[in-house]
C-alpha cells in the first residue's frame, strides 16, 4: 500500500524541516509559526495528519481535547492566562476560513490586544 506523503507539519514533527518546538507529547506538538501575527504565535498540531478540523471524526475527539489542553498548558507556561493578558485561538478551515495548510492546526495568538472582529 502506498503511504501518503508527508505534510508539512508532520515534517516539523518529525525534524525534517527546522522550526522551534516548544511542547511535545505523544499526540500533539506546538511550534512558533514562520510568519507570526503576534508576538506570539504558535501552531498546535496533532501528530495525525487530520488535514482540518471539518474533516476530523468521532473517533479523533480525545485528540482534539489533547489540542485544547496543550493550548491551555502552553498559555499556563507562557504567562498568557492572567486575566489581563490573555491569547486567542484560531482553527481556519478551507479556502473562506483562510487555511494554507492542509493539516490541522489551533493557532495560538497573544502578546498584543486582538481585535474583533477577526479581518
Ligand atoms: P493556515 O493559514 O491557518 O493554514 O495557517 C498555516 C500557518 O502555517 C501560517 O500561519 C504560516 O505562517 C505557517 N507556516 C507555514 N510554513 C511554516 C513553517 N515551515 N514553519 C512554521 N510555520 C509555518
Amino acid at each position: 500500500m502506498s503511504q501518503a506523503p508527508k505534510t508539512l507539519f508532520e515534517k516539523i514533527v518529525a525534524r525534517e524541516i527546522p522550526a522551534q518546538i516548544l511542547h511535545e507529547t505523544d499526540e500533539v506538538a506546538a511550534f512558533a509559526d514562520i510568519n507570526p501575527q503576534a508576538p506570539t504565535h504558535l501552531l498546535i498540531v496533532p501528530k495525525k495528519p487530520i488535514p482540518r478540523v471539518g474533516e476530523a471524526e468521532a473517533s479523533d475527539q480525545a485528540l482534539l481535547g489533547a489540542l485544547l489542553l496543550a493550548a491551555g498548558d502552553i498559555a499556563r507556561k507562557l504567562g498568557l492566562d492572567a486575566r489581563d493578558k490573555g491569547f486567542r485561538l484560531v482553527i481556519n478551515h478551507g479556502r473562506d476560513g483562510g487555511e494554507t495548510v492542509p493539516h490541522l492546526h489551533v493557532h495560538l495568538l497573544a502578546g498584543r490586544e486582538l481585535s474583533w472582529p477577526p479581518g
